[in-house]
């Protein structure tokens, strides 16, 4: 496989992985209480990351509590998630 072909079929398979989220915010706070200060509710009622490219590493909540902001795969590797209706539960 040529280099363009492999970078090409990388690119759709992140987007393949990235596009199984539901923008439901469980895994940024959205139900906890005291979410990231950097997530937002779209006009659709599906919430984004208002800083999604440069969202990894440290962050903090509404409260002004500090967390690490990690890629879900990483936190899959750890445990499940506790959100039930998460899509990355099953892969
Ligand atoms: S809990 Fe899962 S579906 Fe909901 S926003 Fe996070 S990754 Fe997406
Ligand atoms: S910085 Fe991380 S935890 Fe905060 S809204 Fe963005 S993706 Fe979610």
């Amino acid at each position: 496989m040529d280099e363009l072909v492999y970078q090409r079929k990388q690119q759709e398979s992140a987007e393949e992985y990235e596009s199984r989220c539901r923008r439901c915010g469980a895994c940024c706070g959205a139900y906890d209480g005291d979410p990231c200060i950097n997530l937002e509710k779209a006009a659709d009622n599906r919430y984004f990351c208002k800083v999604y490219n440069t969202r990894l590493g440290l962050q903090k909540t509404i409260s002004g509590k500090s967390f690490t902001c990690v890629l879900i795969r990483e936190n899959l590797k750890i445990s499940p998630l506790s959100f039930s209706c998460c899509p990355y539960n099953v892969s």
